[in-house]
């Protein structure tokens, strides 16, 4: 067994396992499993409000084709039906997407050592990191792998856990400061569900993803944004990005740039350049500022229609 596998002291849990079994292969995972029982928590719950809670177990394919979530939260089920394949989402839930583990080649790798391997250090940050954050937040420079993650920060979402109830989408994950986790879920903490309040009248949600090849892979760069325009003007706007930082990211300076304009080409323009506010790419990750750009400008250009 590597010197360098992922030493956990609590049982690692499985859901469908389709991120565990081949960190399991690879032996970058060893020690215990748990597989995941969690009756009564593969569906969606609605309220009267018009809110919905979702299940940790249910399935992405779930999410992405249950049609009150399309007509609820648009953005969610496009990004559900975005990722991985087909085969992928039938299987894999919600719970297991949020926790799952980086993606980098290097953590993947069960030769080489890395922060969330015990090492002292991110070896793609003096290596090959093609792939790796536009946002260099943390001492890790893999992207957050989690596509829903992206999405549900948009919706303000809320996950409750066997433990803890109401944390946010960057309560569950973290700020990213700490290069050796992916979330900040306690071990043998388990994921239940996860609320998102009512959608707000009149709203309009859109997803889109920049990939380098047309499926079965995690994005470049990955949007999600939301927003109301009433009386000519943006009165409301959520937009994250994936794949730029090592946890999702809200475009802040955007979203403030949109507030109260009337949704013109020159407005989103200039919002959407102001996606790449704070970044600090690496010297190979400067092409994901440009993808960030044209996704956010696509979304709303989409959205005023
Ligand atoms: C070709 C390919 C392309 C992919 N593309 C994307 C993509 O674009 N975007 C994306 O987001 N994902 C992508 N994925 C990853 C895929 O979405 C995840 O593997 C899947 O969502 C994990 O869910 P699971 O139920 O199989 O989790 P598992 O593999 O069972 O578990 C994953 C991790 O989460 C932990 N875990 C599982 N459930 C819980 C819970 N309820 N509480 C606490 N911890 C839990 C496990 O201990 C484990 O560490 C891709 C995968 C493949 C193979």
């Amino acid at each position: 067994m590597s010197e360098t596998a992922t030493m956990t002291s609590a049982p690692e849990f499985r859901a469908a396992g389709t991120d565990l079994s081949e960190r399991r292969r690879t032996g970058v995972s060893r020690g215990a499993i748990v597989d995941l029982a969690l009756p009564g928590d593969d569906g969606i719950a609605w309220s009267a409000d018009g809110a919905a809670t979702i299940g940790a177990f249910a399935t992405i394919a779930t999410v992405a084709s249950d049609r009150k979530i399309g007509e609820a939260y648009p953005g969610l089920a496009a990004t559900a039906a975005g990722l991985a394949t087909p085969q992928i989402r039938h299987l894999a839930t919600i719970g297991g997407n949020l926790a799952q583990r980086s993606r980098c080649w290097y953590f993947r790798n069960p030769h080489i050592a890395c922060l969330k391997k015990g090492g002292s250090d991110c070896p793609a940050r003096s290596g090959n990191h093609l792939y790796g954050v536009a946002f260099d937040t943390g001492p890790c420079v893999a992207p957050h792998p989690s596509s829903m993650a992206v999405a549900l920060l948009a919706y303000d979402a809320t996950v409750a856990t066997d433990r803890r109830k109401g944390l946010s989408i960057p309560e569950l994950l973290g700020d990213g400061s700490d290069g050796r986790a992916d979330h900040g879920l306690q071990p043998g903490e388990a994921i239940r569900s996860i609320a998102m309040p009512a959608p707000l009248a009149g709203e309009r949600a859109r997803y889109k993803r920049a990939i380098s090849r047309s499926y079965a892979e995690w994005p470049l760069v990955e949007v999600c944004a939301r927003a109301v325009i009433a009386d000519g003007a943006f009165s409301f706007v959520r937009i994250a990005a994936g794949g730029v930082a090592p946890r999702p990211l809200r475009l802040i300076a955007t979203e403030t740039a949109l507030a109260g304009r009337p949704p013109t080409e020159a407005t989103i323009a200039n919002a959407a350049k102001l996606a790449a506010d704070g970044a600090t790419p690496l010297p190979m990750t400067s092409y994901k500022l440009e993808l960030l750009n044209g996704l956010v400008r696509d979304l709303l250009t989409q959205i005023a229609a």
